[in-house]
């Protein structure tokens, strides 16, 4: 089995969704006492998110590659970068490290597209919704994307930022979610991308009509993928 080298704390909540996912995930496929090979970096998020809100992508992008060869010199094999947002910077982030990424959106593309789907609605960080690397990556590979409108943008991202984020799971925002999802429904999504990797935290199959891509379980299953080719 090759080691996976997960580059996280963005946020360390979803951090945790990923070992217990790959842990799972390993156990289901290999039984018995098999657990994945990980070599686990999680940054502090208070540090990236301050870098994000001021727009310093550049400063933002020279943490990550710094961690990515460190978890390469560690011993990983393969990298996952464990949040759908600072995908922005996988480039900047791969500069000199000889081992592959596997790329959350790519990740993410291959299942609707394997699902026979092509109209995703997309709930994410305003990062993600509003700027092109992620939607141009989905669109790339024969997807339509489809965002929320402006005030539903908004909420989206501040529950992430305020809420998730910090491992806080409400309700009221639980109901807001479902209904920013069935809005996306109602404006033609096929399907739904849980294009954080918080968001599975408030919205799963069971209170979204239309199949839901989670990027955080999607990654992890193709991480696991590449992990066990000998
Ligand atoms: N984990 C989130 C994502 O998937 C948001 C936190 C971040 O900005 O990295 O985009």
């Amino acid at each position: 089995m090759k080691t996976i080298g997960i580059l996280g704390g963005m946020s360390a909540a979803s951090t945790q969704l990923y070992y217990r996912e790959l842990c799972d995930l390993t156990r289901e496929r290999l039984g018995g006492l098999h657990s994945p090979q990980l070599l686990i970096r999680s940054l502090d998020f208070a540090e990236i998110e301050v870098l994000q809100a001021k727009g310093s992508w550049r400063e933002a992008g020279d943490i990550l590659n710094r961690e990515a060869l460190a978890l390469e010199r560690g011993g990983s094999d393969l990298l996952i970068l464990a949040t759908n947002t600072m995908h922005k910077l996988a480039d900047q982030m791969m500069e000199d490290v000889g081992i592959p990424l596997i790329h959350i959106a790519d990740a993410t593309a291959v299942a609707i597209q394997c699902a026979g789907l092509q109209r995703p609605g997309l709930m994410a960080t305003a990062f993600t919704m509003e700027q092109a690397f992620y939607t141009d990556r989905l669109r790339a590979s024969g997807l339509e994307p489809l965002v929320p409108n402006d005030d539903d943008r908004a909420e989206t991202h501040r529950i992430i930022y305020d809420e998730l984020c910090k491992d806080i799971t409400t309700e009221t925002s639980r109901v807001a979610y479902v209904e920013i999802a069935s809005r996306l429904v109602k404006a033609g999504a096929d399907s739904l991308i849980l294009g954080c990797t918080e968001v599975g935290m408030l919205l799963n199959q069971s209170n979204v009509t239309v199949p839901v891509f989670d990027t955080t379980l999607l990654h992890c299953q193709t991480a696991l993928d590449r992990a066990l080719v000998p």
